[in-house]
């Protein structure tokens, strides 16, 4: 069946673009602020990558794992590029975000099919980019040669993409996500993100307050502010004094209608004792902290150049729970660093026992090009990452569950966000992140309402609506 909206017959001539998004919540803000971009120039977001004119694959470079996935999207939109084109129409293939940035020109060496490469500080060039890929496919449509295919930007540019992207558009459901810090000058030997997304950069306190007022007016009660270490945060105030996090965390509390507050990712490193403190003063500020780890080991924390060591991460751990004793705390950890000794891997499981997290992400390590670590001797059998990995991992699928049944019989405010999978039931989330299920009716959508957690999984919680 033909759609009308992308048909080479259809009277509307209004196009379409599908964006995919891989990796983390940088991604998705990222995301939505290219579909701004691209609403201009007459381009609505279709369903699926067969409905689009124009396919934007946004993506991550963390792990290997990650940056396969999207050559093997790629293979498949060139086939659906060529079919189309067998039918006399056309689709356009731009891959953005960190692979962009880390593999440039090689991309479109893999992949000819592609058309658009842009770092994750380029998006806002996204219109001339497009302009000059339609320019060359007509050249190449008309049976001339090109020199060299694709069109790069893989620039850091001088000037601040934010200050050329135009104002969000739309809310989901009551919650948003605000991008207020990008880029790292920490250097972790095994992270790819201070090469892919560049040098630590804050957004200054104006732009940042501009954009959560004009959130809130959009709908939503709850934002999320993002950065890869976000609480590295250091805005410049239009006084020209410099904003910490916890300040302006403070001043958003004050914005009228604005019901809930978080943010990540955090290097604990930069929790300074404003921060802490703001975790028990300010009430929207909710009782969850994500707070990355990597590993238990003094001695691997320190090959990785994360400038902590296990013991300043339990203390930070203890301040934190004294100002904000209900503190759900998540962590980010990687099994299998070179190097690591089962001794080592031990003191990760004892961390782990201590802490007792209510959430964790656990990475094997993934070898990197271009980082310190994948040079490092001593790269570990994936074979005994693996079995490092599922060791750890039980251990805190233990945790989360134990926390979740802990929730049993308490009532929380949830924000309801989207529908669940059986009808008549939302999913929302509770003030310590759970997804928390319940009947509900769907005019409940984006808002909080007084839920009494009656049974805990693994991973979510489920729920009966309280009269309010
Ligand atoms: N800025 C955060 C911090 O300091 O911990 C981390 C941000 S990073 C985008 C997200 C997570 O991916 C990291 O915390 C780490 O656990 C994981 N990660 C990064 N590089 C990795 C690698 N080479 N192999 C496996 N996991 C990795
Ligand atoms: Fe990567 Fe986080 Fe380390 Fe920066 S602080 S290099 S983002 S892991």
């Amino acid at each position: 069946m033909k759609d009308v909206r992308t048909g080479s017959e259809g009277q509307c001539q209004r196009k379409r673009v599908f964006i995919r998004t891989y990796g983390c919540q940088m991604n998705v803000y990222d995301s939505d602020r290219m579909a701004d971009v691209l609403r201009p120039l007459g381009y609505a977001l279709a369903d699926t990558p067969e409905q689009a004119d124009l396919v934007v694959l946004n993506t991550c470079h963390i792990r290997e794992h990650a940056s396969e996935k999207v050559y093997s999207e790629l293979g498949r939109l060139r086939d659906t590029k060529a079919e189309r084109r067998a039918e006399g129409r056309d689709l356009t293939i731009a891959v953005a975000g960190c692979v962009a940035q880390a593999e440039g020109e090689e991309i479109a060496r893999r992949q000819p099919a592609v058309d658009i490469v842009v770092g994750p500080q380029a998006y806002h060039r996204l219109p001339e980019l497009l302009a000059e890929a339609e320019r060359k496919s007509a050249i190449l449509r008309a049976g001339k040669r090109l020199p060299g295919a694709g069109v790069l930007d893989t620039e850091f540019p001088a000037e601040s993409k934010f200050d050329h992207l135009p104002s969000p558009q739309g809310v989901r459901a009551g919650s948003a996500f605000l991008s207020i810090q990008e880029g790292c000058d920490k250097f972790c030997t095994f992270c790819v993100v201070p090469y892919t997304r560049g040098a630590e950069y804050s957004r200054p306190v104006s732009a940042v307050l501009a954009e959560a007022k004009l959130l809130v007016a959009a709908g939503a009660i709850e934002l999320t502010l993002l950065g890869q270490n976000v609480n590295a945060y250091h805005g410049e105030a239009p006084d020209g004094s410099t904003w910490s996090l916890a300040r302006l965390i403070r001043e958003l509390a004050e914005i009228e209608g604005m019901a809930r507050l978080r943010y990540t990712t955090s290097h604990p490193r930069d929790m300074d004792d404003d921060l802490i403190r703001a975790h028990g003063e300010v009430p929207q500020l909710m009782p969850y902290l994500h707070l990355p780890v990597q590993s238990g080991s003094d001695r691997i924390l320190a090959a990785m150049n994360r400038k902590h060591t296990a013991r300043d991460y339990l203390k930070l751990v203890e301040r934190i729970r004294a100002a904000r004793p209900d503190i759900a705390l998540s962590t980010d950890i990687i099994v299998g660093f070179p190097g690591e000794t089962e001794r080592d891997f031990e003191a990760t499981l004892a961390l782990v026992a201590e802490v007792d997290f209510a959430q964790a992400y656990s990475f094997k390590y993934s070898a990197r090009p271009g980082t310190p670590a994948a040079k490092m001797d001593e790269q570990l059998p994936e074979a005994l990452k693996s079995s490092r990995l599922d060791r750890l991992q039980q251990l805190l699928a233990r945790q989360t569950h134990h926390f979740n049944q802990t929730c049993v019989g308490k009532t929380f405010p949830v924000l309801f966000e989207r529908a669940g999978r059986q009808s008549g039931q939302l999913i929302g989330r509770s003030p310590y992140l759970q997804s928390v299920h319940a009947e509900a009716d769907s005019g409940l959508l984006g808002r909080i309402i007084p839920v009494e957690i009656s049974g805990a999984g693994p991973n979510s919680l489920t729920g009966v609506i309280r009269a309010a």
